[in-house]
């Protein structure tokens, strides 16, 4: 008999939800993460297109979820997956130095920050090259800081480094943002924030700590030097999908599961949610993928669909 009905990979928003919806169809439930619960929405500013609240940050939104997840019987195990067999009936989940099996399993590994891949990024990581602004935001109180990157995340992050940091660059390789027209609407309201378009960082320079980041831009091929104490790396997210590799689930070209609607994978019994899929990475719709999920993984153990 398998130690679960269903195990769920990653405490993410998806997998959380998956865990409510699962433990509340008295399937017996594992979810395992290796970090914290909640996932990257721990390190996200603000969030306002979370139906219910008009703004909550990431880390109190994370911890509502967790404690309605811990309310219901879901098994949190605390621990790196370090393999994964999924082709039999019973699927087989290595976390430490134990063997789970499980009926039906729930992929919900999200995504991690794509690193810049320049000189000085990784010796000067935690020494003014950050990822997570909420977390580091208070070390450059007063300072001037770089955020890298158009994207929803760079704009929050600018916006919010805005409010405490004497001057933020905001460094993007086009000319045109990719962010969400409303984030772009509160950027002129911010004065200290200058757009630093077209313009791709090559090298962070420093001491002790990182002091200067150069940028080139990418028409007149100019390069710039801007001095700061901090520069946030918001360049978007990598899907965590390195674990499934060679277990037969079938990836697309930028190494995301392939699902279909019911957010099936092309193996029976194996569903995918959220940031490993090529879905809209956003995290109202990894909760949705996460019910969706849990209701189809029912349906398989009870009537085998
Ligand atoms: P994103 O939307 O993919 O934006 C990444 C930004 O970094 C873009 O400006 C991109 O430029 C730039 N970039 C990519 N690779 C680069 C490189 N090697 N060097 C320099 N710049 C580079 O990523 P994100 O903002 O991190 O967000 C990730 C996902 O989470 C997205 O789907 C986003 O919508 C979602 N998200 C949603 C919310 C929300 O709804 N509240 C908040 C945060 C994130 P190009 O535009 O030229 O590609």
């Amino acid at each position: 008999m398998a130690d679960f009905d269903i195990a769920i990979i990653g405490g993410g928003p998806g997998g959380i939800t998956a865990g409510i919806y699962a433990a509340r169809k008295n399937l017996k439930t594992a979810l395992f993460e290796r970090k914290a619960i909640g996932g990257n929405i721990v390190g996200t500013v603000r969030i306002e297109n979370y139906p219910g609240f008009d703004r909550i940050s990431g880390i109190d939104l994370a911890e509502r979820m967790e404690s309605q997840l811990r309310q219901n019987k879901v098994e949190v195990i605390a621990g790196e997956v370090t393999g994964l067999e999924l082709n039999g009936e019973e699927k087989r989940i290595m976390a430490g130095e134990r063997e789970y099996t499980s009926k039906a399993v729930i992929l919900a590994m999200g995504s991690t920050h794509r690193m810049m891949g320049i000189p000085g990024e990784k010796e000067y990581f935690g020494k003014g090259v950050f990822f997570c602004a909420t977390c580091d935001a208070p070390l450059m109180k007063g300072k001037k800081v770089a955020v890298i990157g158009g994207g929803n995340s760079g704009l929050e992050a600018a916006i919010y480094l805005a409010d405490m940091c004497e001057k933020v660059y905001l460094v993007h390789r086009r000319d045109t943002l990719r962010a969400d027209e409303a984030l772009q609407d509160e950027i002129p309201g911010h004065k200290n924030i200058e757009l630093v378009l077209d313009s791709e960082p090559f090298e962070v320079k420093g001491n002790m700590l990182a002091d200067k980041l150069l940028v080139r831009n990418t028409r007149t091929q100019a390069i710039r030097d801007l001095a700061v104490s901090g520069i946030f790396v918001q360049i978007g997210e990598l899907p965590n999908t390195e674990m499934v590799a060679g277990s037969g689930i079938e990836l697309d070209g930028r190494k995301r599961i392939k699902i279909n609607c019911h957010q099936e994978t092309n193996i029976g019994g194996v569903y995918a949610i959220g940031d490993v899929t090529d879905a809209y990475w956003q995290i109202v719709i990894a909760a949705g993928h996460g019910a969706t999920a849990a209701l189809r993984a029912y349906d398989h153990i009870k009537h085998k669909r």
